[in-house]
């Protein structure tokens, strides 16, 4: 009776009953062993690595015939920005992941909304005032100065903090009592009655932790703030029962809460759902590990990988292996399925936190890359440059066919090169394509004056053949009268006969076509800067070769 009493001082009439919430979202109708997943992001900033990780593991959980809707976690209106939701649903977006439910860019989708926690106290005061009712949550008028107060006391006494036992002070409030203080315009909160036992263990089976035993929890912690809004913990436990989620997946930092939160779901006479708790991805700092940080880490806020041009397929490949180290032997033996064909299992993920590995994720991003046609690159460049690089795409963007055809010279073949890890590395790629950077360096075997000599007999034999064989046969031409030898097994197994072999030529005609000891092939090259700038860029090779002699006489 006192009990009602109570609910009557804390809540207004016309809440609706709480079971009826339980009639308006029905369990999902759907085939036995479906999973139900969700993310449930707050609007703080920007999409985090750490959002994104949980996001892929979540929609590969759920998978091609599972449920993975988006729950706007917006309870904190002081650390809430502006644009918070559209930067995390686009940022999802942009990466491909594609939730089928929830606070979606094109409204709310789903008949268990809303999915936005701000417009959903109605259902969170419905769900306190019946545990009010059974006497298992009540008011708390404590301030801010008596909490501290107490903290110091257990501080001292070294006991354990929080509010419990003999320190949680209004657990046995009267209606009475707490009508008066309210009438005295005293704010309060509300607190769950906990009837755990610091002294009982539980044992929890988490799907990536494994078995877990820890002590039953004994706080009355808060389920409604001062204004009626609730914690994380009631909210998660009202909003993923009401949605039916059947597999929770979140950071590990909510680890140490599950007692509170396994706790409330049976007392509410919830069905309490699967944990999968995923260790935080990590930075190295001074050789020790910590979680990546929104302050200290550029790549915390994932508008980095867009901005230095890492295309969303090579991010999502990379946080595939970091989230399984069964991904990269599949992808060997996959390499053109999609990602989510993978069979991912939450129980091989790893217990620790995983590096972050930049040099990983270029290595895996040349690969995704070398995959690419050319006429996406060509474009992903493009508009990259277009928002990152101006000067770079007033440059590239005069002759898009002429860009097309660059990024076209060794793709399509079975040994694609890897050059390009991210589209900002298509300026330094891209450059002698369009600037001839003169500079000369010679290769090792050989001298300025055989250089010079060779250059200029190759511009006499030079012309623009149709296959890549036609056009080595003219620089093996040019070879033997200078001492090189024309056939490289030959070469391997007499090369005390020969100064070099065609190999130290063909380099020697790189270096003068483009500056560079490496290059896609070069034949394709020289077709695609045509005859007349190659002879050029010759010309120039061998007048810095004159002047490299005169240096060194
Ligand atoms: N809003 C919570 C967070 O940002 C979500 C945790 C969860 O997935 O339950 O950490």
């Amino acid at each position: 009776m006192s009990n009602l009493k109570m609910s009557d001082v804390l809540f207004k009439e016309n809440l609706r009953p709480a079971e009826e919430y339980e009639e308006l979202y029905k369990p999902r109708n759907l085939p036995e062993g479906t999973k139900v997943t969700r993310v449930a992001p707050s609007p703080t900033g920007y999409l985090h690595l750490g959002t994104l990780y949980v996001s892929l593991i979540d929609s590969i959980t759920a998978g091609e015939n599972g449920v993975f809707y988006v729950r706007i976690e917006d309870t904190d209106k002081k650390r809430e920005v502006e644009g918070g939701v559209s930067n995390i649903l686009n940022g999802l977006k942009d990466f491909g992941i594609n939730p089928t439910e929830g606070y979606t860019l094109n409204g709310e989708i789903g008949s268990y909304g809303p999915y936005k926690q701000s417009l959903r106290k109605e259902i969170y005061q419905s769900f306190a005032k019946s545990l009010v009712d059974k006497g298992l949550a009540y008011p708390c008028f404590c301030t801010a100065e008596e909490l501290n107060e107490v903290r110091a006391e257990q501080e001292k006494n070294k006991e354990r903090t929080g509010y419990y036992g003999k320190y949680a002070k209004h657990r046995n409030i009267t209606p009475e009592k707490a009508q008066e203080l309210i009438n005295e315009g005293k704010p309060f909160v509300v607190r769950f009655k906990s009837m755990g036992s610091e002294e009982n263990k539980i044992k929890v089976e988490d799907l990536i932790k494994g078995k877990i035993e820890m002590p039953e929890n004994d706080e009355d912690f808060v389920i409604l703030k001062s204004d009626g809004i609730p914690t994380y913990h009631f909210a998660h436990a009202v909003d993923d029962h009401l949605m039916r989620t059947t597999h929770i997946i979140r950071g590990d930092e909510w680890l140490s809460s599950l007692p509170k939160h396994i706790q409330l779901f049976k007392t509410l006479g919830f069905k309490v759902p699967k944990y999968a708790h995923i260790a935080p991805i990590m930075k190295l700092e001074n050789g020790n590990k910590r979680k990546i940080s929104k302050r200290k880490d550029p790549e915390a806020a994932v508008s980095f990988f867009k901005e230095q041009g890492f295309p969303a397929e090579s991010v999502i490949e990379y946080l595939m292996s970091v989230a399984s180290s069964e991904f990269e032997a599949w992808r060997k033996a996959n390499p053109n399925e999609s990602y989510t064909k993978f069979k991912f299992n939450l129980k091989k993920m790893s217990l620790s936190g995983a590096l972050f590995d930049g040099d990983k994720l270029n290595d895996v991003s040349k690969n995704v890359i070398s995959k690419f046609s050319a006429e996406k690159v060509t474009n992903s460049v493009l508009n990259w440059a277009k928002e990152y690089n101006t000067a770079f795409y007033e440059k590239i963007s005069k002759d898009t066919d002429y860009l097309k055809a660059i990024f076209s010279i060794d793709r399509d073949v079975p040994k694609p090169r890897k050059d390009i890890a991210k589209w900002s590395d298509a300026e330094s790629f891209t450059e002698y394509f369009y600037n001839y950077n003169a500079k000369m360096a010679l290769p090792e075997k050989i001298c300025p004056d055989d250089a010079i000599g060779l250059l200029s007999e190759y511009k006499k034999v030079y012309t623009e053949r149709q296959s890549q064989s036609e056009w080595f046969e003219d620089i093996k031409q040019i070879c033997e009268p200078f001492g090189f030898c024309a056939n490289t097994k030959e070469y391997r197994v007499n090369p005390q006969n020969y100064k070099g072999s065609v190999g130290d030529v063909s380099t020697l005609i790189r270096l003068a076509i483009t500056s560079r000891q490496n290059s896609p092939d070069l034949f394709s090259i020289m077709l695609l800067l045509k005859k007349e700038e190659c002879f050029k860029r010759i010309d120039k090779a061998i007048a810095l070769i004159e002047e490299l002699k005169k240096e060194i006489q």
